[in-house]
C-alpha cells in the first residue's frame, strides 16, 4: 500500500481549480518575465511581468515580431553580429539556451535593460518557444561593489610583495649589497619567487574582475594596423635580446604573401584590451621560443572581421594540451615547458577580454613545430569608423 495513497485519502478534499487556470495563476503572478514565440518568431502570449520590464501591453505585443518588440546587444554594449547573438540563435533552431546575459533595448528612447534569458523549445504543434527572463541590474551592480573590493584587498597585498622584490634586487646588485656565492643562491630563488607571486597577483585581480563582467571595455573606433603594430614594436627590444627575428605585416589573406603596410583595418575595441591581448601572446611567443627562432605579427581584415595572428617557429603545443590552453591556471607539462616560469592565466585573459569585444581566440599548433594564435574581431566600415568618430569628438566636446 502506497503512503502517497493512504496520504489521499486522509486528507480533506479542498477545492482546486483545474490545471490550466493554476498555469495562469503562475504566469500571471511569477516575477521573471515570460514570452511565448511561434516556430517563426512571432509573439503567442507575453505575461504581465515581461509587458512591465518591456513598456508594452500584451495586447499590443501578441502577433508581433520578437525583433519588433526588443533589440539584443551585449551586456557591454559591445557590437553583438547576428552569428554571436545564442538567443536570436535558439529562436530560430527552436535550441534550448540557460541563463544568458544580454541587454534588451526597448522603445524610441532605446532603454537598456540587462537580463539573464533562458529559452525552452516545446515540441507542440506551434514549435512554440517559452522565454524567461529576469532584469539583473541589480546583480550587476553588486558584483561591481565586490570587484571593487577585490581590487582594493589585491592592490594592499601587491604592494609588499612589490617591496619584498625591490630589497631582494638591492641585495642581489654588487653595487649596493655584498653577499657571498651560497646566499646569493637563495636570494636567487626568493627573488624569482617574489616575481612570481607578484604576477600572480596581478593576473588573480585581472581575473577576478573579468569573472565579475566587471571589466567592461572602452569602446572606442580605431584603425587597427596601426594600433596593433605600435603595441606590437614595444616588443622588438625583448625580441632582440631573446635573438629572436621579428616581423609585422598587413594583407586582405594569407600570413606571408602580399604583406602590405599600408592596409587600413576598422574596428571598434578596447585599445587597453587590445594592449594585453598583443602583451600576452607576444610574450608568450618570446618565452617559448628558443633563440635563433622568429616571431611574426599580421592584422588583416577578413570579410566583417579582423584577424590578428602571432605567430612563432618556437616549441609548439601537442595535441592533448591544445584544447585546454585557454582554461584558467592550465599549463602544458613537458620537459621543455617546465623550467619556463607562468601562471597559466595569460591566455584565459587573453580569451575574456577577446570574448568582451564581441570576438573569439584560438591557437593552431603542433609540438616542436611553432604555434599561430589567431584574434578575430568585428570589423566596421570606414563610414562607420568616421560616424563614430563624429560622435565621440561630440560627446567629448559636451563634457569640456
Ligand atoms: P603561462 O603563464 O603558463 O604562459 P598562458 O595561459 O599564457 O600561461 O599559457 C598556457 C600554456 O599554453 C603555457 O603554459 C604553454 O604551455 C602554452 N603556450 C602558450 N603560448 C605558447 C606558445 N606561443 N608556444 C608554445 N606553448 C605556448
Amino acid at each position: 500500500m502506497s503512503l502517497f495513497k493512504r496520504q489521499t485519502t486522509s486528507v480533506p478534499a479542498t477545492p482546486v481549480a483545474p490545471q490550466s487556470s493554476l498555469a495562469e495563476l503562475a504566469l500571471i503572478n511569477i516575477h521573471d518575465g515570460v514570452i511565448i514565440l511561434d516556430r517563426n518568431g512571432k509573439i503567442q502570449y507575453l505575461n504581465p511581468a515581461a509587458a512591465t520590464m518591456l513598456e508594452t501591453k500584451a495586447a499590443d505585443a501578441v502577433s508581433l515580431d520578437f525583433g519588433l518588440l526588443l533589440k539584443v546587444e551585449s551586456i557591454e554594449d559591445a557590437p553583438l553580429p547576428d552569428d554571436k547573438n545564442l538567443l536570436l540563435r535558439a529562436i530560430r533552431d527552436g535550441q534550448p539556451l540557460e541563463n544568458y546575459k544580454v541587454c534588451f533595448v526597448i522603445g524610441r528612447a532605446s532603454k537598456r535593460i540587462p537580463v539573464s534569458v533562458s529559452l525552452v523549445p516545446v515540441n507542440d504543434q506551434n514549435g512554440s518557444r517559452i522565454i524567461t527572463f529576469r532584469n539583473i541590474a541589480k546583480e550587476l551592480a553588486e558584483e561591481g561593489e565586490q570587484a571593487e573590493f577585490v581590487s582594493t584587498a589585491s592592490h594592499e597585498m601587491r604592494t609588499p610583495v612589490a617591496s619584498i622584490e625591490g630589497y631582494l634586487s638591492l641585495a642581489l646588485n654588487p653595487q649596493t649589497a655584498t653577499i657571498d656565492e651560497r646566499a646569493r643562491s637563495y636570494l636567487d630563488a626568493a627573488h624569482a619567487a617574489a616575481k612570481h607571486l607578484g604576477q600572480l597577483f596581478h593576473d588573480l585581480l585581472d581575473v577576478t574582475k573579468l569573472d565579475d563582467g566587471h571589466l567592461r571595455p572602452n569602446l572606442q573606433p580605431v584603425e587597427m594596423v596601426g594600433l596593433v603594430k605600435q603595441i606590437a614594436d614595444q616588443y622588438y627590444p625583448q625580441i632582440n635580446a631573446a635573438n629572436l627575428k621579428y616581423q609585422f605585416g598587413s594583407a586582405e589573406s594569407g600570413i606571408n604573401t602580399a604583406r602590405r603596410l599600408d592596409q587600413v583595418v576598422y574596428g571598434y575595441v578596447d585599445t587597453g584590451f587590445i594592449g594585453e591581448i598583443i602583451d600576452n601572446l607576444v610574450g608568450n611567443a618570446i618565452k617559448y621560443t628558443p633563440a635563433g627562432g622568429s616571431i611574426y605579427v599580421n592584422v588583416r581584415g577578413d570579410g566583417d572581421h579582423i584577424l590578428i595572428n602571432v605567430t612563432d617557429t618556437g616549441l609548439g603545443i601537442s595535441g592533448d594540451d591544445l584544447p585546454h590552453i585557454f582554461q584558467k591556471f592550465y599549463r602544458s607539462d613537458n620537459s621543455d615547458t617546465r623550467t619556463i616560469g607562468g601562471t597559466g592565466l595569460g591566455l584565459y585573459i587573453v580569451k575574456k577580454r577577446v570574448e568582451a569585444m564581441g570576438g573569439r581566440v584560438w591557437a593552431e599548433s603542433a609540438f616542436g613545430e611553432g604555434s599561430t594564435f589567431y584574434v578575430s574581431l568585428p570589423r566596421i566600415s570606414g563610414e562607420e569608423y568616421e560616424k563614430r568618430m563624429i560622435n565621440n569628438n561630440k560627446v567629448q566636446g559636451g563634457t569640456q
